[in-house]
């Protein structure tokens, strides 16, 4: 059987992946084996409803069969779950969550969680268009009701979109968080991870990535708000998140639990011409840059790209930091890949990353023009208004002036810091190998 499970939490409060960690400690109680790593399958990161990260946990469980992985801890004892699944036994959806509803930050205005059991994997295409469109409860109840799958609504239930997205995600790449929890008792408590040993794990352990931000010191791996989540590390592989975990000198912790995620997959991200871009969802599009780079106030830095279907905005903002000056050294005639969400009016591409494809030399004045009449150098009128001889008074254009051509040599990938990173997003590291 597959559990999945959304939109649980709130901007100030708790963590859909703590009620999976419950979830996982009653199913083991109750005599269950956990099959697979539970995962935390991210989803549209433009929805405009989302509460914090948009992403939903989904565990398989039953009769398995093979060696125990290890998946997790509490208070020092291991949380393991099976590799194949051997028989499903029934499970009623009340049972599994009379527990963890109490997690459910109901008062939440934007908080509407949903729960959905099924003994059937759902449709792949759900998961496709949960991570990159916009889908509505009706869509998700027919498939549901198709599939003869148990759901729970609380609220508006829109959180029945994301469990089963989330149960429909057959990884083409995938990657792990390793979650540690605070006692249920220091929730609200302040907590504290020593950033030293955060750098010292970045550098031991190159299959984790987003774990510091060395330009912003930033320490990622710690959330920035009250959850239960104490830190979180991410990798391409489990059992170095697990060696990575004993080198951070933190809070005491209760537990923790690998998630199998596809974080840092770009899944999020569809190829298209500019007049196909639509509100709400990401894109990877090619094109010319049109218009020269324009703070604007915010401290958000816009240019115009045209390809030729059309002129879209794209935009580095103010929370990008230095990436920010990458985007303002564009040069008209450039030809660059942006990788971003769509924001609705007006449509504007929000950088996540970008290619350089091509740098355009350009002009670099480096001396006034000499006078063609008497020989001395000439002084300028104005920007833009050309040059004066003092001597004899002679005029001379602006192009008169002496220029060098230089290359830019700009060419290839730039990112965000890790501190604006999105969830989906694909770091740099994870490209090149
Ligand atoms: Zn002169």
């Amino acid at each position: 059987m597959y559990l999945g499970i959304d939109d649980t939490d709130s901007r100030t409060g708790m963590c859909t992946t703590y009620v999976g960690f419950k979830i996982i400690l009653r199913l083991i109680e109750m005599g269950y084996d956990i099959i697979g790593y539970p995962r935390l399958v991210r989803l549209n990161p433009n929805v405009p409803w989302k509460t914090r990260g948009n992403g939903s946990v989904v565990i398989r469980f039953g009769k398995g069969s093979g060696e125990d992985v290890v998946i997790g801890e509490l208070n020092g004892r291991r949380i393991t779950a099976k590799k194949r699944l051997v028989h499903d036994f029934d499970a009623n959806i009340d049972d599994l969550i009379k527990d963890v509803e109490r997690y459910f930050v109901l008062d939440e205005k934007n908080t509407n969680p949903g729960v959905v059991l099924t003994r059937r994997k759902l449709p792949q295409w759900l998961y496709w268009r949960g991570v990159r469109e916009l889908l509505t409860v009706d869509d998700i109840e027919r498939v549901l009701k198709a599939n003869e799958a148990q759901y729970k609504k609380y609220k508006n239930g829109r959180g029945i979109i994301g469990a089963s997205c989330g149960i429909s995600w057959r990884p083409k790449f995938r990657t792990y968080e390793l979650l540690t929890y605070l006692p249920e008792d220091s929730f609200y408590k302040r907590r504290f991870v020593d950033p030293d040993t955060v750098k010292k794990l970045d550098a031991m352990f190159p299959s984790t990535f987003d774990n510091y931000d060395y330009e912003n010191d930033y320490t990622a791996i710690m959330p920035n708000s009250t959850t239960p989540v104490l830190y979180g590390i991410r990798g391409t592989s489990p059992e170095e998140l697990m060696r990575a975990k004993e080198v951070v000198k933190s809070t005491d912790y209760e537990g923790f639990l690998i998630y199998e995620t596809n974080q840092g997959s770009d899944d999020h991200l569809v190829r298209r011409r500019i007049k196909d871009i639509k509100p709400f969802t990401s894109v990877i599009v090619r094109g010319t840059v049109s218009k020269k780079p324009r703070r604007i106030r915010g401290g958000h830095t816009i240019f115009s790209l045209e390809d030729s279907t059309g002129t879209v905005e794209c935009a580095a903002y103010e929370p990008t930091k230095k990436f920010r000056d990458i985007i303002s050294s564009l040069e008209v005639g450039d030809v660059v890949e942006v990788y971003g969400g769509v924001r609705g009016s007006p449509l504007t591409v929000n950088i996540e990353k970008i290619r350089i494809l091509k740098s355009v030399p350009v002009k670099k004045k480096i001396s006034n023009p000499r006078c063609p009449v008497c020989g001395s150098k000439m002084e300028s009128i104005g920007r833009g208004k050309g040059y004066r001889c003092r001597k004899c008074g002679t005029r001379a254009g602006e192009e008169d002036a002496k220029f060098i051509v230089v290359r830019r040599d700009m060419e290839g990938f730039y990112e965000v810091p890790v501190i604006a990173r999105r969830h989906l997003s694909k770091p740099l590291k994870l490209m090149k190998s």
